[in-house]
């Protein structure tokens, strides 16, 4: 039963760490600003607003200002804040598979 119990809390140190990561990433700062893609080259803006939502946070692009444009493989994906492209680099399938689940609904 050992094994078990330690591979439950293994499991649930994991479930702390991602929920930490996640309060310290962003969402909690100022909201006050109007979604602001102004800066935005126009492709860059139009495909922001179709993407509508950072993966990472699931905040609404431009939320936190001008969203941030990276490249994963061969695709540009745009997240709410620059705080938000280190998790999106260690994860990338995960968060592109919800983009796409996003996109299509
Ligand atoms: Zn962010």
């Amino acid at each position: 039963m050992d094994i078990v119990r330690t591979f439950a809390t293994v499991l649930a140190l994991l479930l702390l760490g991602t929920l930490m990561v996640g309060a310290t990433g962003c969402g909690g700062g100022v909201q006050d600003e109007v979604p602001d893609l102004s800066e935005m080259s126009e492709p860059d803006r139009s495909a922001a607003l179709k993407q509508a939502v950072c993966p990472v946070s699931r905040e609404a692009l431009g939320s936190m200002g001008t969203p941030v444009k990276v490249t994963v493989g061969n695709r540009d994906v745009f997240l709410c804040c620059a705080g938000c492209e280190a998790q999106l680099r260690q994860d990338p399938d995960r968060y592109l598979q919800a983009l796409d689940a996003a996109v299509t609904e």
